[in-house]
């Protein structure tokens, strides 16, 4: 521990001499004496004095007049200054010293034991107080630093949504060129080995579709970007169509698939079913990736009922290669696999079900899998859901390909688009619907067409060079002639971030299609954005 420094100021030395006798067997201190009051006032401006004994009566400057000095300077105030005084212990006396600022009186002639244990006291005060300070530096020091990494880690969720944005953009605008080609050549006269090929092609544009939309799945639930979203749906009418989909995969593999489901499962629930879906077909998904023989039993029992709730199992059982005793916890984690040769033999990234898992979080359910190495495995998803009394409304809609739809009377259509596969594409269907195309490809050369010519509608894609489609529609939206006003705009989004579609209604669009798009989305969205002002006609 530092010594403190205690300062003694007498104007007789004889009192200095017996005042410091007293005290200087006390632990820790440090005595620094004087008899000169300017000379004291130095060495409390200059040593870090934390006490001071001083004397009431003294020429020139008196105890009561010297302590008013150090309580007046900051560098100063901080001293405990007791009076040593051989006057009265009238009131008017000790309050006079106390208003100066002094914490305490001495009487002469002192009194050894009250002197030592009074100093002694304030000795522990003083210490009291510099761990006090200390603790509270290392408080301020450790706030500091938890706002520090509270900014890093906002940062970094920044860094990662912009990731997030731009990953989205750069992979699925080509697989938007891939797609809208194929949609082309399926809606072209093909033989029996062409559409065979087209198919394969298909599949494996689905596939590489299914793994990028995993890694942006997972992502957005880790930047909390990930929304569940409740609604009234049939779950029955859910359960038939995974029934209907996977009994035919099962076939293809010589497996019996079968679903089992307690009677009093609620036809209509509130949930969402979207994620519901996701997690099911997963867990058939993997047990017909690794099962070879036998069969993969969906059941879904009821396993706990309050007031209008059921707590529901969902499992999937199947007779596959199982897994090892102490992987079962390792293959819920994102990118872990059972063991390393799977990836080798079955495929797969270790994504679907860390992915589940987080899903059985934000849904506030349970997942969990038993498995018996070499005989097969269970996965389940238990969870309360709310019964309902109706189903959603879904327009079902089954238009067969894009060309068949009806055409567009003299719909003309400019198209701002950096990318070639997408904008040859998009010009193509859209010529298909009877549109007389112009295509630029940036925002800038987009507002030169449109100062020059007519159009019914922009397509205007988000991120481009030079200027970008948002910039484009708001300089549009505010141009000089007021007729440029009003044209109908759809922005072209590979995001998958939310905001970035809200930005894009704030900007002025009128219309927001993400990419990949369906032709069939794209038609209707034109049909909704063109008809808001007039009637549109349709030719057949
Ligand atoms: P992926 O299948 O793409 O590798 P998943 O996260 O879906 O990723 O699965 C992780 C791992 O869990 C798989 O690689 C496999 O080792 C194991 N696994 C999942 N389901 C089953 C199953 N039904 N039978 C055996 N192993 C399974």
């Amino acid at each position: 521990m530092k010594p403190i420094n205690i300062l003694i100021l007498d104007d007789k030395e004889e009192n200095i001499i017996s005042l410091h006798a007293l005290l200087q067997d006390i632990e820790y201190i440090n005595i620094v004496c004087s008899t000169d009051p300017n000379e004291a006032l130095k060495i409390c401006w200059r040593d870090e004095i934390s006490i001071a004994l001083v004397d009431v009566q003294m020429p020139e400057i008196n105890g009561f007049e010297f302590v008013s000095i150090l309580k007046s300077n900051p560098k100063t105030s901080h001293i405990m200054a007791i009076m040593v005084t051989a006057i009265s212990k009238e009131d008017r006396y000790l309050l006079q010293g106390l208003e100066s600022g002094a914490v305490d009186y001495l009487y002469k002639p002192l009194n050894p034991e009250i002197t030592i244990a009074k100093v002694k006291s304030f000795v522990q005060q003083i210490f009291i107080q510099q761990e006090l300070i200390q603790k509270n530096k290392e408080l301020e020091e450790s706030k500091m630093e938890l706002l520090k990494t509270k900014e890093e880690a906002v940062q970094a969720r920044k860094s990662k949504e912009i990731f997030l944005a731009n990953m989205s953009h750069e992979i699925r605008t080509p697989i938007n060129g891939i797609m809208g080609i194929m949609h082309m050549f399926k809606s072209s006269d093909l033989n029996t080995e062409q559409k065979d090929w087209l198919k394969r092609l298909d599949n494996a544009s689905q596939s590489l579709l299914l793994i990028i939309n995993d890694i942006l799945d997972l992502s957005k639930i880790d930047s909390g970007m990930l929304k569940i979203e409740f609604e009234d749906f049939s779950l029955t009418k859910m359960i038939e169509d995974i029934n209907r989909i996977f009994k035919i995969k099962a076939t293809h593999k010589n497996l019996n698939f079968e679903v089992l489901m307690d009677e009093q499962v609620p036809q209509y629930i509130r949930y969402d079913s979207l994620r519901l879906q996701q997690i099911i077909s997963n867990f058939i998904s993997n047990s017909l990736k690794f099962t070879e023989k036998g069969k993969i039993q969906l059941a879904i029992n009821i396993t706990e009922k309050q007031n209008n709730s059921f707590k529901l199992r969902f499992s999937v059982k199947d007779t596959g290669i199982g897994i090892k005793e102490g992987s079962v916890d390792k293959i819920f984690l994102a990118f872990e696999q059972a063991d390393d040769g799977i990836t080798k033999k079955f495929g797969g990234t270790g994504l679907g079900l860390a992915i589940v898992k987080r899903l059985a979080n934000l849904l506030n359910g349970q997942i969990g899998a038993n498995s018996e190495y070499g005989k097969g495995s269970e996965f389940f998803f238990e969870g309360w859901f709310e019964v309902s009394s109706q189903e959603r409304k879904d327009e079902v809609k089954e238009v067969p390909t894009y060309n068949s739809f009806p055409k567009f009377e003299k719909l003309k259509v400019l198209v701002a688009e950096d990318n070639d596969l997408n904008s040859f594409m998009l010009a193509h269907m859209l010529r298909s619907w009877n549109c007389e195309v112009d295509i630029v490809k940036n925002g800038q050369l987009a507002l030169e067409k449109v100062d020059s010519n007519h159009y019914d509608l922009i397509l205007m894609d988000t991120h481009m060079p030079i200027m970008s489609g948002f910039e484009a529609i708001k300089e549009i939206k505010n141009s000089s002639i007021p007729e440029k006003h009003g044209i109908p705009i759809i922005t072209i989004s590979a995001s998958v971030l939310e905001h970035e579609q809200a930005a894009a209604y704030r900007a002025g669009a009128d219309g927001v299609i993400g990419k990949p798009f369906d032709p069939i989305e794209l038609y209707q969205k034109i049909v909704a954005v063109t008809t808001k002002n007039k009637n549109m006609n349709l030719t057949t």
